[in-house]
């Protein structure tokens, strides 16, 4: 994806930088990020402050909140490749690669683009395959053979390279683990965003494997989400933005940026009844077993 923003663009960003919310109250144990898109970020919303380098500046912001490392999500191959080269230089972020399960479907030679994933798999920053799994919300019928078709290549890659499996699943969750129990699941599993109820997060649990929250957890209609999140042990739980989107409560509508992790993971503290620098810390245990070292 390019960074180099056009003029409108920078236009564009400049007006919408101003609608980023105020930093939260800084974390005193930092915590990690383990989902963000920060070219999605810099392109949609601009970036806090201005500035010459966006990125940059959205990674010194979500520094100075506790947010000191994250993890950057491929959706296509530009993307993809777009954050091995920057987790390759920057030692606060690693990178993951993957056709999205609405990009899938839409491209004109998947398995080509599988190759590529593949080959930007093997560089030593990029540490997880994802986001890939399966999304019945936005693709229809039609889209479903292409895009479980790409979610298994995505689990065989990540087997092959013993890397993190990262899944979108957006109204798909039986769906998601029919194809990880045929194809078998890699070590490590994250459920991005997680969107379950409390069974589905106690099967996951059970599986083994990493349940991510979002934002979404702070919003008043997601008591099923704040139940499952309740029964995850924090050996097992992630927090997330999914930047620029899914910013939390009391934020919604404005851009989101991994400096507003501490909204997310304070919401996430109180709904679990833990102790937040307990939390925390086990939330960046479980970001360096998985996905790290960072540095
Ligand atoms: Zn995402």
């Amino acid at each position: 994806m390019n960074t180099q923003p056009s003029e409108s663009r920078k236009q564009r960003s400049a007006r919408r930088a101003g609608e980023f919310p105020p930093p939260p109250e800084p974390l005193a144990v930092p915590v990690f990020d383990s989902h963000t898109h920060l070219d999605i970020t810099v392109h949609e919303a601009g970036v806090p402050g201005g500035g010459d380098d966006p990125v940059e500046a959205l990674i010194t912001a979500a520094a100075k909140s506790g947010v000191d490392r994250l993890v950057q999500v491929g959706v296509d191959v530009a993307s993809s490749r777009w954050g091995a080269e920057l987790a390759a230089r920057h030692p606060s972020v690693l990178a993951t690669v993957a056709l999205h399960p609405n990009e899938a479907p839409t491209l004109a030679d998947l398995d080509e683009a599988l190759r590529e994933i593949e080959t930007l798999a093997a560089e030593p920053r990029v540490r997880g395959l994802g986001e890939t799994g399966l999304d019945t919300f936005r693709t229809g019928e039609a889209g479903r053979p292409a895009q479980e078709h790409s979610f298994r290549a995505h689990i065989a890659i990540a087997k092959r390279y013993g890397k993190p499996l990262i899944i979108h699943d957006r109204d798909a969750h039986e769906d998601v683990l029919r194809v990880l129990d045929s194809e078998g699941a890699p070590e490590s599993v994250v459920l991005h965003c997680f969107s379950g109820d409390a069974e589905f997060a106690a099967e996951c649990v059970r599986r083994g494997y990493l349940l991510s929250f979002a934002g979404t957890v702070t919003f008043a209609s997601a008591g099923e989400l704040r139940a499952a999140a309740a029964l995850t042990p924090p050996e097992q739980l992630l927090v997330e933005t999914d930047a620029p989107y899914l910013t939390p409560v009391p934020h919604r509508g404005r851009p989101n940026a991994s400096y507003l992790i501490p909204v997310t993971v304070r919401a996430l503290a109180e709904v679990t009844g833990r102790d937040l620098d307990t939390l925390c810390a086990a939330i960046s245990a479980n970001g360096e077993r998985v996905f790290g070292p960072w540095r």
